[in-house]
């Protein structure tokens, strides 16, 4: 069976304070030494984001690695905070498969 996930997508900064995402990559050694933002995808449409050495107060949009819609962030509060972002687009479409 193919490993699905984690899948890392590097962010690439677009302008405007928005990233998107590039071609996804399954190896997380040479994602963390050479990109400074980055995604890792987990089901149902939710990306964590990493970032190596990020400003606590920079704020910028990720777009949806599949329909490039600008992705809500959910903060969750641990050790240390983590920002997660759900593409509502996805999920929706996702939902209404189901249903149908
Ligand atoms: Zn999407």
């Amino acid at each position: 069976m193919d490993k699905l996930f984690p899948k890392y997508y590097p962010l690439v900064d677009i302008g405007e304070g928005i990233k998107m995402p590039m071609f996804p990559t399954d190896h997380a050694k040479v994602i963390r030494t050479k990109c400074k933002y980055y995604l890792s995808e987990t089901p149902i449409h939710t990306y964590r984001l990493f970032a190596n050495g990020k400003a606590d107060d920079e704020e910028f949009d990720v777009c949806c690695p599949y329909c490039h819609s600008v992705m809500s962030p959910i903060s969750i509060y641990a050790d240390v905070k983590v920002t997660t972002y759900v593409c509502e687009q996805c999920m929706f479409k996702t939902i209404n498969k189901k249903e149908n």
